[in-house]
């Protein structure tokens, strides 16, 4: 409900803006309150001014009523005293009286037209049974009452109740409150009218100085975009711009470092791919320059331009398959495979290798490990592992991989006797690009982009590396991979 009310809101281009949401509310509750006073003064005053008029005209004619006993005007109408007297008194309020005796015949009308006839409505009646009825008429603007004329002296004589001897129906006008009523009402709809171009201009102006600061924001970040600042903006006039600001500001520093690392993998990439050029570049042009190249030598120079060519090739695979294993938008082929199998074929891949240097690779698995995973990219992932540790191992050393499993996940062991890792350099090594030592690295044909591709495909996997070591006695990458690949 209140979402489809939402919806129908932002519809209204208008109201989609917060400003003239505060505007129109400042207005509707600037508004409301005097609208309410306004109609309820005016409703009390009218209520209390008919109250006040009704009780002083019925003590009049109560009065009246006691004369008309004292003259015997029931029984003989001719009193003049009496006659100028009603006469008066429906000139003073602006009414009509009339006068009936017991048998509802009219004795007296001040308007002079209704004298002989008879009436039995509904309220003389009433009256003669000794109820008082008044009833105000505010559409046509008059109050009529009947109010009983008693005798209270042969009444409490005789020890009864009060007789009622007639009638006194009379129709006053209320024209004098509908008229103050109306002057009131025109007084305070100026005011009203006053009041309410006092609140718009008000809201307008409230309405305006509330959002600035959100304008600030928009102008701090524009400014941001079109290259003004290289710092942090802050805008700390609301809670709610800081926090706007702080994300920002959150967003801009990543992007820096994103495109700081962006221009030093640019540069590193260039690097990278231009050191086997330069090599072969200087080997062809010693050729070139000799007239007359001995057969060894340019067989040696020839080796190792293929040499060279073959590490560029390397870099360049390398490259691409870490921009395929990228851990934000890579994707994975899983399947359901035999972990064993997996690093044991791998093993005897690598194993010719190792054998140059004389290095004991063992597998050592405690169990049949079965898991969910992109096979191509898990073997290459290992690979890297178990090839990094007889590159970096010593003479006659030896690599050990040993698998295990929970119930959850599987965890493979990499251990080498090698060189280890120096302190300092193992939160790096990880980075693209990144070797402990360049020159001993490149010569034995190392990208330095290895662990960073392991680490991605790892990551994919939702998986954890971790590594420990001790320099000159070697190194431990501890790898841990959920047996279901979860997205
Ligand atoms: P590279 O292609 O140079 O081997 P990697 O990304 O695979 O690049 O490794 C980064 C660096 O980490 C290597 O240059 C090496 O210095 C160090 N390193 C990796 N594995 C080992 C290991 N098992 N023992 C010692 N050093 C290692």
């Amino acid at each position: 409900m209140w979402e489809k009310i939402k919806q129908q809101i932002n519809k209204i281009s208008l109201l989609r803006s917060l400003r003239v949401r505060i505007f129109l509310l400042l207005l509707v509750m600037g508004m409301i309150p005097g609208y309410i006073t306004r109609y309820t003064l005016l409703q009390n005053y009218e209520e209390r001014a008919v109250n006040v008029k009704i009780s002083e005209v019925s003590n009049q004619f109560k009065i009246i009523a006691n004369h008309l006993l004292t003259y015997n005007y029931l029984q003989d109408p001719s009193s003049e005293v009496i006659n100028a007297e009603l006469n008066q008194i429906s000139n003073l309020y602006d009414g009509r009286v009339l006068i009936i005796n017991k048998n509802f015949k009219v004795i007296k009308d001040t308007y002079e037209i209704g004298e002989g006839k008879t009436i039995i409505s509904e309220e003389v009646v009433k009256c003669f049974k000794g109820e008082n009825t008044t009833y105000y008429d505010d559409q046509y603007g008059y109050i009529e009452m009947a109010i009983p004329i008693m005798d209270t002296v042969t009444g409490t004589v005789e020890g009864e109740s009060p007789q009622i001897k007639g009638v006194l129906l009379s129709s006053i006008s209320t024209d004098t409150i509908a008229l103050t009523i109306s002057i009131l009402q025109r007084k305070a709809f100026v005011l009203q009218m006053v009041m309410t171009i006092m609140i718009i201009v008000m809201s307008l102006a409230i309405s305006q100085f509330l959002i600035l600061p959100f304008h600030k924001v928009t102008k701090a970040i524009k400014e941001v975009k079109e290259g003004f600042t290289d710092e942090a903006i802050s805008i700390p006039d609301y809670e709610e711009t800081e926090h706007i600001v702080d994300a920002f500001n959150d967003v801009l520093r990543r992007m820096r470092i994103l495109d700081k690392s962006r221009q030093e993998f640019v540069s590193n990439v260039s690097h990278e791919l231009k050191t086997p050029l330069t090599s072969m570049k200087v080997l062809a042009d010693s050729l070139i320059m000799q007239q007359e190249v001995p057969n060894e030598l340019y067989q040696e120079f020839m080796t190792d331009i293929a040499q060279e060519i073959d590490r560029e090739n390397k870099i360049i695979n390398d490259l691409l398959t870490l921009v395929k294993v990228d851990k934000t938008d890579g994707e994975l082929n899983v399947d359901s495979v035999d972990i064993n199998a997996l690093l044991e074929l791998l093993m005897k891949r690598l194993r010719p290798i190792a054998r140059q240097q004389n290095i004991e690779v063992i597998l050592e698995s405690n169990r049949m490990v079965q898991a969910n995973v992109d096979e191509v990219k898990m073997t290459l992932a290992f690979s890297n592992l178990v090839e990094n540790a007889i590159k970096y191992n010593k003479k006659n050393g030896w690599v050990r991989v040993m698998l295990d499993a929970d119930h959850q996940y599987f965890i493979v062991v990499i251990e080498d006797s090698g060189i280890g890792i120096p302190e300092e350099s193992m939160e790096r090594i990880y980075e693209r690009f990144y070797r402990v030592d360049k020159s001993h690295s490149r010569e034995i044909g190392g990208s330095g982009l290895g662990l960073a591709i392991t680490r991605n495909i790892i990551l994919m996997h939702r998986g954890t590396i971790q590594v420990s070591s001790v320099e000159n006695e070697g190194t431990t990458f501890v790898v841990k991979i959920p047996l279901i690949y979860s997205k």
